[in-house]
């Protein structure tokens, strides 16, 4: 029998729901749950929100790695960063040693896209992807005034939006000329862009190319030559999924660590979910997967194969200057979108040819309709 511990690499909310998950079906397996940063629990979501909520880095832990190694029965390794996967000898590589595993997660979760830029200040450029990212952007915009954000995705509306309730002044600098245009079409994307510029955040269309230090703070350069002066500089260009380690390892990675809807690679006794997995297909990089992905997985590992199942999963947008909800559908041939505009907000819904409803985006009081709707939307994984 196999006495090396299940590995878990990560304590972000993947790698913690898991292992909560799973010590409610084993008190009593070994646990070693390793991570690159301080293993502290928190819920990443608050961070696009923690200044209207007048809450600091420290003040989001919502249990100290110490109670988590009490909660969980598990040895965790904090500021650790394994380096190396080897699937053959079932082992993981840290700095100065090496451990065994008898099973393995990857947890990884993703990295932020850096943006390519030129001048002598894009070492001035912060990008928040966790606690500590936060804590140093929070340092930086301390007894600041002017924040630029790059990108108009989620998490760029939020921090607008969360930046303007604390009094900053904010600009968005946005390749497309309403945010979001991924998720949704153009009328509740507008409606977003507008609700943030009624706060008062600035909007321009285009994409930074350089960032330089002026006689005023810092000065960025947008691809059409307009400049923007800032203090602080807050890059939200996007996420990829952590491939890099699972890939040099000979796991199948393609937009993330491919997996089946076990949540198993093709090696032999590893798993992976959360932000750097692609499960059966799907790369979704939220909280309600990953709880779905961490009662699955936390079933098979303590001896009952179980696939994970995805309801619809809409996203709440948390911008209160415009309250969003949006579910996502691939797009399908014949399938439409149908905008309907009221007082309230913005109602559109996205129906094949039939009238199925595949998703939506709503906006405004519309979006008290978000739990009705879902429930008439097709399941992501049946
Ligand atoms: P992470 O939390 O990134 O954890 C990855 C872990 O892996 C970390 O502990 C890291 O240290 C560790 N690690 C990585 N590489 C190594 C290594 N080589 N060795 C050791 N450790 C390693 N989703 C929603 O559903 N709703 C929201 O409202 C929402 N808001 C968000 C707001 C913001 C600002 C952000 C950034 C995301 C938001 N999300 C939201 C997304 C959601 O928070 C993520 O999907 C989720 O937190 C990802 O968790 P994870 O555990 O997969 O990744």
């Amino acid at each position: 029998m196999n006495t090396s511990p299940i590995i878990i690499i990560g304590s972000g909310m993947a790698a913690y729901t898991l292992a909560r998950e799973f010590r409610k079906l084993d008190a009593d397996t070994a646990l070693t749950i390793i991570t690159a940063d301080a293993g502290d629990a928190y819920s990443k979501p608050m961070l696009s929100t923690a200044y209207t909520q007048g809450k600091s880095a420290a003040q989001l832990v919502t249990m100290s790695a110490d109670k988590m190694r009490e909660q969980l029965k598990a040895t965790i390794l904090t500021h650790t960063r394994v380096i190396a996967i080897n699937v053959a000898a079932k082992q993981v590589q840290l700095a100065s040693e090496t451990l065994d595993y008898s099973k393995l997660v990857l947890a990884l979760g993703a990295d932020t896209v850096k943006p390519k830029l030129e001048g002598d200040a894009t070492d001035a450029i912060y990008s928040v992807n966790d606690l500590e990212d936060y804590a140093r952007f929070r340092t930086a915009a301390e007894g600041k005034k002017r924040v630029t954000i790059f990108g108009g995705g989620l998490i760029g509306c939020e921090f607008a939006n969360d930046l303007v309730n604390a009094g900053y002044s904010v600009d968005i600098a946005h390749p497309h000329h309403y945010p979001l245009e991924r998720l949704m079409p153009e009328v509740p994307g507008m409606a977003i862009k507008n609700g943030l510029a009624q706060l008062g955040v600035r909007w321009h269309l285009g994409f930074a190319s350089a960032v330089n230090h002026g006689t005023d703070g810092l000065v960025v350069t947008l691809n059409d030559g307009t400049t923007i002066n800032a203090d602080v500089v807050l890059s939200a260009i996007g996420l990829r999924p952590r491939i890099q380690m699972a890939q040099a390892a000979g796991i199948n990675v393609q937009r993330g660590i491919v997996t089946d809807r076990q949540l198993r690679t093709n090696a032999p006794d590893v798993y992976a979910l959360g932000d750097c997995a692609e499960v059966a297909g799907h790369v979704l990089p939220y909280v309600l997967p990953l709880m779905a992905q961490a009662r699955a997985l936390a079933a098979t590992l303590s001896g009952t194969a179980t696939e994970v199942a995805y309801p619809a999963m809409p996203v709440v947008v948390k911008t209160p200057a415009c309250p969003t909800a949006v579910a996502t559908a691939n797009p399908l041939d014949g399938a439409t979108w149908q905008v309907n505009c009221t007082e309230d907000g913005v109602c559109a819904l996205y129906q094949d040819a039939e009238g199925k409803l595949l998703g939506f985006a709503l906006t405004g009081k519309e979006t008290a309709q978000r739990q009705t709707l879902a429930k008439q939307l097709p399941p992501i994984l049946n």
